[in-house]
């Protein structure tokens, strides 16, 4: 297995200014494994549900080629639910409820044949049970991606600095950021966070496109001026999961190719903005995903020479 992906499959509850769903099928690692299959051939999920979610889901991502061995499935127990609410410009948003249902006593076990991936996924979820996946893996992944949220700086500070010394790439939002590193610049943010331990940093701002940083280089991408954003919930999985599933399958994690990686996952991401839940990654085409990875590079793709 080349890709393992490590995060919550769920239900969520959104409402936009505009329009609003009641459990839609979610959760991040629903948005990364899906974003990864049109990538790589097959990658691992690990994650837990209740015997509540739906079996035609499930049944569409095995078609995929997402492998389900590392999927637990408790009876008589409810999915991680999860609803939110965006403000007017949909680049923020409330959460207005976290119900950890099967999560609260998450014990991942990797099977045997993830414990040797390349590429390692670990999808929002409590720091300790990232922890744990990393500790499970018998080899050193090339690299490890992390991405987190406010919610887990919040109630598990301790246990997110120690799984971020142990991973390669932090992806968070602007906010995010900000309060890790309690700095406003995302400049100087970024240097504190690199000094926590990642030796990359991505700092996704929504609409405003990512930035991604090492000790010496920063590399902005922007982000497709969509004519209508109907739900971004899931944007940012679904940039993680096309950021590492482009780094798998090319095989190349030098800055040059992360910032190819940016551009995939920013393309990734407009698309899960076009519909609620993760339904535009089920039916967009090859041909859709070229089509929409050479808009971003003529987005900001200029000949310009100064004269004298
Ligand atoms: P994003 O919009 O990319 O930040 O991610 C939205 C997804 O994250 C939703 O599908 C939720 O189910 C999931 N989610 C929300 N809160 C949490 C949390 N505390 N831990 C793990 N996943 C979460």
């Amino acid at each position: 297995m080349k890709l393992v992906a490590v995060g919550t499959v769920a239900f969520d509850s959104i409402e936009t200014p505009f329009d609003k769903r009641e459990r839609v099928v979610g959760g991040a690692a629903t948005y990364i494994t899906l974003c990864a299959s049109h990538f790589l051939p097959g990658c691992g999920l690990v994650s837990v549900v209740g015997d509540d979610f739906p079996n035609d889901m499930l049944q569409d991502m095995t078609n995929r080629g997402i492998d389900q061995a590392g999927l637990q499935i408790k009876a008589g127990e409810k999915s991680f639910y999860w609803s939110g609410k965006y403000h007017f410009d949909l680049n923020s948003r409330d959460t207005l409820v976290t119900d950890l249902n099967v999560l609260a006593e998450f014990d991942p076990i990797i099977p045997t044949s993830y414990k040797q991936c390349d590429f390692l996924m670990l999808g929002n979820l409590a720091p300790a049970v990232q922890m744990k996946v990393i500790q499970q893996m018998e080899s050193r992944p090339k690299l490890v991606v992390l991405d987190t949220m406010n919610f887990w700086m919040d109630i598990a500070w301790d246990e997110l600095m120690a799984v971020i010394a142990k991973i390669d790439v932090l992806t968070i939002n602007d906010e995010e950021a900000r309060q890790m590193a309690k700095e406003h610049s995302l400049v100087k943010a970024a240097r504190k966070i690199l000094a926590m331990g990642p030796k990359y940093l991505i700092i996704k701002k929504g609409e405003h496109g990512a930035l991604l940083f090492d000790q010496h280089n920063v590399f902005f991408a922007p982000a497709l001026p969509l004519e209508e954003v109907v739900d971004p919930t899931g944007a940012g999985d679904t940039f993680a999961g096309g950021f590492i599933s482009y780094l798998a399958s090319t095989e190349d994690i030098s800055f040059e190719n992360m910032k190819r990686a940016v551009i995939v996952g920013s393309a990734m991401a407009s698309f899960t903005c076009e519909k609620f839940g993760p339904e535009r990654l089920l039916e967009i085409t090859r041909s859709e995903i070229r089509e929409r990875i050479q808009q971003f590079v003529s987005l900001s793709s200029v000949d310009i020479e100064l004269e004298g």
